[in-house]
């Protein structure tokens, strides 16, 4: 029997896509090569916890559509990231709002907090004469002054991207958000949450019913000569690759973890903690059973899973996880983009063939664009 469509890859670009085709009557092969399905959002069960095995996953979006959709698969909690960072073991509310500035300056009025933030802004703006800031120090210090500069973001951005913050393009920054408010909320869309169960459940809800084959790598099987099997040909693996690097390869960034089973039910109090200082390695520590027990559910569960977070040089072999955002990767990533336009019927989808950070709701939003065509 021939499928309609072969797809390469069963993250959540290629596991929608097979929800979406099956549900307009088409049959669909899902091939992985990892030993599991869901790509980056699978977890893995630890103590009774799920475990965030690829990194941190926490759904947002402000697309009511994508946001009925991912609930009419698997019911979501009410999970909200309120990161903390610690800065040599003093803690401070993130992002930088009312209590972040309270816990800084001692503050308590938006006024006031205004004041001081404006007066240590000042110094910064002057020292710029007039010209735009040029790189991630001068952007931040010229949003957030001095002391939120020093204590929150230049190390932490420091070990993030390994290079100096006045090395770093001004952009990185732009979106952090500065609150008048006492609101830790991370995010500023209007639903947020983690799937009731972990994500397997979304990921086997979208796969449910399709034929699905695991520990298969598309270029070193059978499948490879696609139109044996298929169609169509839906690739979700990395572009460069797809091209058998014929043009240079890509680069990413990645990041390492180190888990561990920690002896007590609540080790950090909180999902996600921020090392902002150089003190520690680490750029975060996970501790992964709050994104879905709350309350009683946490001491009811002996044990913890901890997850501290390495951004790591990417290298051959390693897990590509973010791409990286300068001149000869955005170039060469357009040439791989225009050969890709002239593949007869392949669909080039997803974070790793686009080259393209894409947060986890934006992907569905793709899909269901494209079955609307
Ligand atoms: P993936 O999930 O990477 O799936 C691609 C799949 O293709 C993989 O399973 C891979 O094994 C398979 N594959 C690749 N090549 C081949 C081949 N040759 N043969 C067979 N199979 C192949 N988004 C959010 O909204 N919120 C977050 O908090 C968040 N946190 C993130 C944290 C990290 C560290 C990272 C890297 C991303 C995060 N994201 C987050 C983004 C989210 O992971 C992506 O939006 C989502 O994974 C995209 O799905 P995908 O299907 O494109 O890719
Ligand atoms: N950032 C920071 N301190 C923090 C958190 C973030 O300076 O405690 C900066 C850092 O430069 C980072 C950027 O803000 O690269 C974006 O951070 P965010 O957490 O939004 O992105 P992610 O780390 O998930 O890519």
């Amino acid at each position: 029997m021939k499928y309609d469509y072969l797809i390469v890859g069963s993250g959540l670009f290629g596991a929608t896509f097979a929800y979406f085709a099956k549900k307009a009557g088409k049959k669909c092969l899902v091939i992985d090569k990892r030993p599991q399905l869901g790509g980056n959002v699978y977890c893995e069960e630890v103590e009774g916890i799920n475990v965030h095995k690829y990194g941190a996953h926490i759904f947002h979006t402000s697309n009511k559509e994508v946001w009925n959709f991912v609930n009419s698969i698997v019911e979501f909690n009410r999970y909200t990231n309120c990161p903390v960072a610690n800065y040599k073991g003093k803690l401070y509310n993130l992002p930088f709002n009312m209590n972040t500035f309270c816990q800084m300056w001692g503050v308590t009025t938006p006024e006031e907090a205004k004041a001081k933030i404006d007066e240590q802004k000042s110094e910064a703006v002057a020292a710029l004469n007039g010209r735009e800031p040029q790189n991630l120090e001068e952007q931040a210090l010229c949003l957030v002054g001095r002391d939120i500069f020093y204590t929150l973001i230049k190390e932490y951005t420091e070990k993030q991207w390994g290079r100096k913050c006045t090395e770093l393009p001004a952009f990185i920054i732009k979106r952090l958000p500065v609150r008048m408010v006492f609101d830790n909320n991370y995010f500023n869309d209007k639903y947020q949450g983690i799937p009731v169960g972990g994500y397997n459940k979304l990921i086997d809800g979208l796969l449910e019913g399709i034929d699905c084959k695991t520990d298969v790598d598309f270029f070193n099987s059978e499948y490879k000569d696609w139109n044996k099997f298929a169609d169509k040909l839906v690739y979700t693996g990395a572009i460069d690759e797809y091209f058998n690097y014929s043009l240079g390869k890509l680069d990413w960034r990645t990041v390492s973890f180190k888990t561990r089973i920690e002896d007590t039910a609540n080790f950090q109090g909180n999902a996600v903690v921020n090392y902002t200082s150089h003190e520690k390695p680490y750029t975060r520590v996970i501790e992964h059973k709050h994104f879905e027990m709350f309350g009683q559910e946490v001491y009811d569960c002996p044990k913890s899973v901890v997850s501290e977070e390495y951004s790591t040089e990417y290298k051959d072999g390693m897990e590509p996880y973010y791409p990286v955002n300068d001149e000869r990767n955005n170039q060469l990533a357009d040439q791989y983009r225009k050969l890709a336009a002239n593949e007869e019927n392949v669909v080039f989808g997803g974070r790793l063939a686009q080259y393209k950070y894409y947060d986890m709701a934006p992907v569905i939003e793709q899909v269901m664009e494209y079955f609307k065509k």
